[in-house]
């Protein structure tokens, strides 16, 4: 037997698929197996995408696989990292790795650990007349207790008494390393009476899911208010899915931020759940892994990456918080785990349920839309308030001061967003308005306070404070808008003393465990205020947060992306979304520069419906999602000329029908890099992706 494989190279060049000869000591191998292959005079790890009889190549010209790895793809796997090197202009190789890289399989083999198990004897010594230290009873307790348990736990020493005794055995197992959990506060374990409109929106999913006949749209949009118990709606198709006895897929986005979405679904349906996400150690993540390929475990919850989870007969994928930006991987190739879920659903006649109280345009006009209008508790959306900063100079409103001198008297709890993080946004000298820009990206440098140094937001270039202008030698600094530091400090300032605590969350305070501790000491806090970047408007689910606070809502709304509204409006109303979930109430300020602007208007009425209905018009006009398809090309080199004209020539080669190619536009520098930018818009996709690619 011949395996054409994939090498998982990231060079581009090589385009697969390469014949192996199979020898009876390769045992079972099917498409989908990974083998190390010689390659290229080196060892390579690649995947079987097909089997033949015979190759084209002379049998003494065939390479052996070395060896067969334990874990291996399941085939419609393959096949959809064959649809997304097409779809996103990759190779093969880079998808399979992207797939494969979900589980980690290249970490090895499963963990090994001696297990004690309780004897008959072990039994009946605990119900008396046999002499037992106590070390020996608390151990032979606990395995009555827990069960079978890592020896190590007991102390290795009393368990090898024990088994000498005959009271315990102790033998080597695997032991799936399990991700740890984390408390989950008072959620219920069992389902709650749902609501009228819960009750719907589930039927609706449960007569699709149900259905012999494939009807002509499985997709749904759960457009429902924040707190309107969507994760219900998700908790309930699960488990309708799993009892007709196929697997389900739930992608939530930032699970190292919000492990209480994940808990949810592991307290309601047990150990069937595996979890995936990159906060996992590699070892975990393989064993949750193995766990899906040999079906044990038939549901996933986890982060973009787990679109790829190993589980066979999927009937339901759910999308949460479907607006996201982390679904998109900014890795070649460059998906998008949104359309890669639609796709697989298509693949398994599976259904999809992506679920938004802010979805994207795309969304609205493509799924079955089931609506949630109201918050469980019935309590109303809070109050949105638009503060006008024009003419102001301090990062803080007059009236934003009122409302938190309110907040600190009631001892209550607010969540401020600020959208940059650092003290100022840019340096400019004062006599000759010099910017203090980074030498690779042409952007400007972002003064922290922390460690006082200017430091550049993308490559990551740092450099100290200056003392005065290189230009000419001024020592006067002027210094630009207020990022995460400055506003902290601005808080303490307006609340009289740091005695109230202030919470400060960005991609500056270091790890991500790190930022999880931020948010349960908020959590836990009678009062504070949270500040931070856009994290803080992430699907939490804080108790008593009674004000909330846009800082600069105008920083999203300049963003040169036709999304730029869109994620305004998504920012204030999941802001809002966070606030006023308690007995308190609550309201929302919002401080911007353009009072007026549509995305900011809408938001403070609470207007999806109408904010999305001028959006589609919007997007119509221009030619942007859904009406047409955007593709940007970037072209990099050491040299501005190079990339300009490398994206000229590019240009000249796109002629699909009905394509409009804007560019070549440069771009800034970037890490040292110039570079220059098509952008295609096209209303046949897949002609325009046959052009490109
Ligand atoms: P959303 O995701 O729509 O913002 P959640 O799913 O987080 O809302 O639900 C908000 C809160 O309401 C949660 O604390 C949840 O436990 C609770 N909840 C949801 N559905 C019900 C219900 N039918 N009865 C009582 N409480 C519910
Ligand atoms: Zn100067
Ligand atoms: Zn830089």
């Amino acid at each position: 037997m011949i395996a054409r494989v994939q090498p998982l190279t990231r060079t581009r060049a090589v385009r697969g698929p390469f014949d192996y000869r199979l020898g009876a000591e390769h045992g079972e191998v099917g498409i989908g197996s990974v083998l190390r292959v010689p390659f290229g005079g080196r060892a390579t790890l690649g995947v079987v995408v097909a089997l033949a009889e015979r190759s084209e190549l002379a049998p003494d010209r065939l390479a052996e696989p070395q060896s067969v790895l334990p874990a291996e793809l399941p085939p419609d796997l393959v096949a959809l990292a064959g649809w997304m090197a097409g779809e996103y202009c990759s190779t093969p190789a880079r998808a399979l790795r992207v797939v494969l890289s979900a589980g980690a399989a290249d970490v090895g083999r499963p963990r090994r650990a001696l297990v004690a198990e309780l004897t008959e004897g072990g039994r009946d010594a605990l119900a008396g007349g046999v002499r037992l230290t106590a070390k020996q009873r608390a151990a032979l307790t606990h395995l009555l207790l827990h069960g079978a348990s890592g020896a190590s736990q007991l102390g290795l020493d009393t368990a090898r008494r024990l088994q000498a005794r005959g009271l315990v055995t102790l033998e080597q197992r695997i032991r799936p390393r399990r991700p740890p959990r984390h408390a989950v506060g008072s959620a219920p374990a069992s389902a709650p009476q749902l609501t009228e409109e819960q009750r719907r929106a589930l039927e609706s999913v449960l007569a699709a899911l149900c259905a012999e006949e494939q009807p002509a749209s499985r997709d749904f949009l759960l457009h429902g208010v924040t707190g309107s118990g969507k994760t219900e709606v998700y908790l309930g198709a699960v488990a309708a899915t799993l009892a007709r006895g196929r697997s389900a897929i739930v992608l939530v986005p930032e699970i190292a931020l919000t492990p209480q979405s994940v808990e949810r679904f592991r307290a309601r349906l047990g150990e069937v759940v595996a979890v995936l996400h990159s906060g996992l150690r590699a070892g975990e993540r393989y064993d949750e892994w193995l766990r899906m390929r040999a079906g044990e475990a038939r549901v996933c919850v986890g982060a973009r990456s787990a679109v790829f989870a190993p589980l066979s007969d999927l009937g339901l994928i759910v999308i949460d918080e479907e607006h996201e930006g982390s679904y998109k991987h900014e890795g070649d190739p460059r998906y998008d785990a949104r359309s890669v879920a639609e796709h697989r659903a298509r693949q398994h006649g599976a259904v999809l349920l992506a679920g938004s109280a802010t979805p994207r345009a795309e969304s609205v006009s493509s799924k079955r839309r089931l609506a949630l209008t109201k918050r469980i508790d019935g309590r109303a959306l809070p109050a949105v308030e638009v503060l006008d900063m024009r003419g102001l100079h301090h990062p803080l409103h007059p009236e934003t001061r009122v409302a938190l001198a309110d907040l600190r008297r009631a001892e209550g709890k607010a969540i401020a967003l600020v959208n940059r993080r650092g003290w100022s946004n840019f340096l400019s000298c004062k006599s000759c308005g010099h910017v203090w820009l980074c030498p690779n990206c042409e952007v400007a440098l972002v003064l922290h306070r922390t460690g006082s140094l200017l430091a550049c937001h993308h490559c990551g270039h740092r450099e100290t404070v200056p003392g005065r202008c290189p230009a000419c030698a001024s020592i006067s600094v002027a210094r630009h808008g207020a990022g995460t530091e400055r506003v902290e400090h601005e808080l303490i300032e307006a609340l009289g003393s740091p005695a109230f605590p202030i919470f400060r969350l960005d991609a500056d305070s270091t790890s991500l465990s790190e930022r999880a501790r931020t948010l349960q000491r908020f959590q836990a806090a009678p009062g504070g205020v949270l500040v931070g970047t856009q994290m803080v408007a992430k699907g939490h689910d804080f108790q008593g947060v009674s004000l909330g606070i846009v800082l600069d809502a105008d920083q999203t709304l300049r963003f040169p992306d036709f999304r730029a509204e869109e994620r305004t409006f998504a920012l204030v109303t999941q802001l809002a979304g966070r606030t006023g979930r308690g007995r308190a109430g609550g309201r929302v300020l919002v401080q911007t520069l353009s009072p007026a602007a549509r995305a900011i208007a809408f938001a403070a009425q609470h207007d999806a419906d109408g904010f999305l209905a001028d959006e589609l018009v919007r997007r119509e006009a221009l030619r942007y999602p859904p009406y047409a398809t955007l593709i940007r090309v970037v072209c990099a080199a050491r040299e501005a000329d190079a990339a300009r004209s490398v994206a000229s020539a590019l240009r000249g080669l796109i002629s699909p029908p009905d394509t409009i190619v804007l560019g070549p536009a440069p771009l800034f520098r970037l890490r040292a890099r110039a570079r220059s930018q098509l952008v295609i818009k096209a209303s046949d996709r897949s002609a325009a992706i046959r052009a490109v690619g």
